[in-house]
């Protein structure tokens, strides 16, 4: 919702990308399901919808790309190593080979922080800068998927939750050593079940639509987003809430704290 209404406020398109890399986890009943429940909720968005699983060819490209320029290394330790001591797999790199997760080796120098739209000047410490950008089962990495994506789909700022601020220094890093223009960003609170607790699919939550009526979620998500909602009310088409919500839309307004969901009422 932050998003959508952050791209309609400022004339801009928001894509609708469908990350399902971890293909034994994302099942394509779950990605039917979120369409339609997004369509419910009065979302449309522009151009085709972008799935990631159908992009693995173009990210091995890219990947290739930097390890010849030397940007990359594989690695072979397993988690009980990495317990033990810190990966040195860089000291002497490896030619490709199976099993074995491929790291990113950065050559330019780290910016451990960056301007949020929201949040203004954000510090990150204690970042390890040697990513994994596809793991040991041929996973490509999220930090690296979405990063190319956003590059070939021309995006010019990153709406989404604050629990992937950590992550931005290090995929700056990527955009610089792909020659890329960084991004703006706007990091959201989280709605969290409990302290902590990302109000998410992996945490159990319910789906947003079972809640109550596509409305009564609408109005409650821009509630949790500290908007005006005056003007709005549950007899409206879903897609009236979202056009008079992105037209009053306040990005200021937003609180900077994770809200801990309640009930609708
Ligand atoms: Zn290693």
């Amino acid at each position: 919702m932050g998003a959508y209404l952050r791209a309609q406020s400022e004339n801009g398109k928001i894509i609708l990308r469908i990350e399902d890399l971890d293909t034994p986890r994302c099942k394509s009943e779950n990605t039917a399901m979120i369409l339609e429940d997004l369509e419910v909720l009065g979302f449309r968005f522009s151009g085709d919808v972008v799935y990631q699983s159908r992009n693995l060819v173009h990210y091995q490209k890219i990947l290739d790309r930097l390890y010849e320029e030397g940007l990359t290394y594989f690695c072979s330790c397993t988690r009980h190593d990495l317990k033990e001591r810190a990966c040195q797999c860089f000291l002497n790199r490896q030619t490709p080979k199976d099993h074995a997760s491929v790291r990113f080796l950065p050559k330019l120098s780290l910016d451990e922080s960056f301007d949020d739209l929201l949040y203004g000047k954000i510090y990150v410490d204690k970042i390890s800068e040697h990513i994994v950008l596809k793991r040991s089962d041929n996973i490509f990495a999220y930090n690296f998927a979405c990063v190319i994506d956003d590059i070939d789909e021309g995006v010019t700022e990153i709406v989404r939750g604050s629990d992937l601020i950590e992550l931005t220094p290090i995929q700056n890093l990527l955009y610089k050593s792909l020659n890329c223009k960084i991004p703006h960003y706007v990091h959201l609170p989280l709605i969290e079940m409990t302290e902590g607790k990302k109000y998410s699919k992996q945490n159990h939550a319910q789906a947003a639509l079972s809640l109550g009526t596509p409305q009564q979620v609408l109005l409650k998500a821009l509630k949790l987003l500290g908007q005006n909602t005056l003007s709005l009310n549950e007899k409206m088409k879903p897609e009236e809430i979202l056009f008079y919500a992105q037209r009053g839309f306040d990005l200021k307004a937003i609180p900077k704290k994770s809200v801990i969901y309640n009930d609708l009422t």
